[in-house]
C-alpha cells in the first residue's frame, strides 16, 4: 500500500473531501486508512462501568485509501506517489509531481 501511517494525506472523496489529516493507522489488508480527525460515525455505547458514558459518541473510522492523495511535504500538494530504487537496492517512494524521496 502506497500510503502509511503518519502520511499527511488529503480527503478526495466523500463527506470529508478537501479536509488534511494524519494518518494514525494503516489496514494494508483492507487497504483502508484511519485518518486523523477524518470520518467521524456516530456509535451508540452503552454505559460500561463508571468510564464509559452511555449514549451516542462520535468515532474515527478508516477508510478506503482510493479516497484520500498522499500531500507532499516538498511541493505541498496532493500528489500521486511513485517508487523508485536507490543504489543500495532500497525501494523508496517518490512524489510524481516534485520526484523528491518521501521516505
Ligand atoms: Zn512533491
Amino acid at each position: 500500500m502506497k500510503i502509511r501511517k503518519n502520511d499527511t494525506v488529503l480527503v478526495i472523496t466523500g463527506k470529508d473531501k478537501g479536509k488534511k489529516g494524519k494518518v494514525r493507522f494503516a489496514y494494508p489488508k483492507d487497504k483502508r486508512v484511519l485518518v486523523e480527525g477524518i470520518n467521524f460515525i456516530k456509535k451508540h455505547s452503552r454505559a460500561r462501568g463508571r468510564v464509559r458514558q452511555a449514549g451516542i459518541i462520535d468515532l474515527e473510522a478508516p477508510i478506503h485509501v482510493s479516497n484520500v492523495m498522499l500531500l507532499c511535504d516538498k511541493c505541498n500538494h496532493p500528489v500521486r506517489i511513485g517508487s523508485r530504487f536507490l543504489e543500495d537496492g532500497r525501494k523508496v517512494r517518490i512524489c510524481r509531481s516534485c520526484h523528491e524521496v518521501i521516505d
